[in-house]
């Protein structure tokens, strides 16, 4: 098994007092598309956000801590999707930045960021562009004023609702990204589509939006890598969340198969519920263990360890899909009930198998990478 050490069990401990503050309304904070206002202030008076800027610019560590970052959604996850949202999405939103910014750019937004004042987002998807990511066509080009960004991007989170957006487009034959506010003018911003778990999702359209050429992030042509980088750090912090989902599932069917009776005993006496909920705490335990051991690896050489952190992401989030979805199973009737707790847990455990790496592209890359030798 793998212990946390005391920094980690404290950073921990303020993470469940927060998922704690947030439980008693997490069904209407799962509910929103927009931000839920409960869930920012409890988040924003934690300081946790500290944790996904680096201490240079107003935040925690001199470098990200991935396991860290994974205890923390971990315990987020266990009560509320849209909280761990916002906590993973300031991070995700603001890595290449923290990374690829001048240090003016860097100082304007990141201790923002830290202190939840701005919000942050990733735009990378287009409406025919998912997982190929090398095939964005959102144009990056110099202009008059600096750079000209014109394309769409769907289905960002915080569409709507951050203060910024850090866009991936194409610049000549390479890859760049520049960082483009939310009130600059050229850039409509339309609600995304509902989903089976609410989400704050936007459609982002950039018709000619010019940022002056200070808003680069990382080399012209040559920044895909930003894109690497924090796939790096932030991946395995999914694990953690699906690991924090699968707890508070099995939690969920604790509660009824110990309590409810049938053939004068309690479900949990049944010979295949017991195997269930057994077998449950095995998968979560190991894809605790694993991710946290990725995490912990990720710390000093996250680009070189992103095989692991994909395998505790595709781990952890196949097993949070059937832990729910068995926790729902040995619930009988009372799982399929429309606003019960076990009901926002199956819809919430779904999205993560899609983001941050399909599980099947992610297989597809740890083959290549075996059949290359690693292991
Ligand atoms: C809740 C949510 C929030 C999101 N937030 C953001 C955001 O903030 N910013 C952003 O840019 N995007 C965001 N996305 C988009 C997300 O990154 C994409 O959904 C994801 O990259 C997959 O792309 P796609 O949905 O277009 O699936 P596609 O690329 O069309 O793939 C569909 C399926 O095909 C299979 N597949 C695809 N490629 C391969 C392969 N190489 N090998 C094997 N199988 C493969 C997989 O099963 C995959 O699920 C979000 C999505 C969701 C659901």
């Amino acid at each position: 098994m793998f212990d946390l050490d005391a920094g980690h069990r404290e950073v921990q401990k303020a993470a469940h007092s927060v998922a704690a503050a947030v439980e008693e309304f997490a069904d209407e904070a799962d509910a929103c598309t927009s931000v839920h206002p409960g869930a920012l202030e409890a988040l924003r008076a934690s300081g946790l956000a500290r944790h996904v800027v680096p201490a240079a610019f107003g935040g925690e560590s001199e470098t990200l801590d991935p396991l860290t970052i994974a205890v923390i959604r971990e315990a987020l996850m266990y009560s509320s999707a849209h909280l761990d949202s916002l906590f993973g999405m300031q991070g995700v939103g603001s890595y290449s930045l923290a990374v690829g910014g001048t240090d003016e750019l860097r100082r304007e937004w990141l201790p923002r960021v830290a202190a939840l004042e701005a919000i942050a987002g990733l735009a990378l998807t287009e409406p025919g562009v998912g997982s190929d990511l090398r095939a964005v066509t959102t144009v990056i080009e110099s202009a008059p004023g600096g750079l000209r960004v014109t394309g769409r991007k769907s289905f960002i989170t915080n569409g709507g609702a951050a203060d910024f957006y850090c866009v991936l487009g194409r610049e000549g034959d390479g890859h760049s990204m520049v960082l483009v506010p939310a009130d600059a003018p050229g850039l409509t911003i339309t609600r995304g589509p509902d989903l089976i778990a609410p989400h704050i999702l936007g459609e982002l359209e950039f018709d000619g939006v010019v940022v002056p050429e200070g808003n680069r992030l990382g080399v012209a042509r040559r920044a895909f890598s930003l894109m690497l980088a924090t796939l790096a750090v932030f991946r395995v912090s999914v694990a953690g969340s699906a690991v924090g989902l699968a707890q508070a599932a099995l939690d969920e069917a604790l509660r009824h198969v110990t309590t409810r009776e049938q053939f004068g005993e309690p479900l949990i006496a049944l010979g295949a519920v017991s195997q269930n909920v057994a077998l449950s705490w095995t998968e979560i335990e190991s894809a605790r263990a694993l991710t946290y051991r990725a995490a912990a690896l990720a710390r000093s050489d996250p680009r070189g360890r992103l095989d692991l952190s994909s395998i505790a992401k595709v781990g952890a989030t196949e097993a949070a899909g059937r832990v729910v979805d068995r926790s729902v199973q040995i619930m009988g009737r009372f799982g399929l009930v429309r606003g019960s707790k076990i009901e926002r847990l199956y819809r919430n455990a779904r999205p993560l198998r899609v983001y941050e790496g399909a599980t099947e592209v992610l297989l597809d890359s740890l083959a290549r990478r075996l059949a290359k030798g690693a292991s």
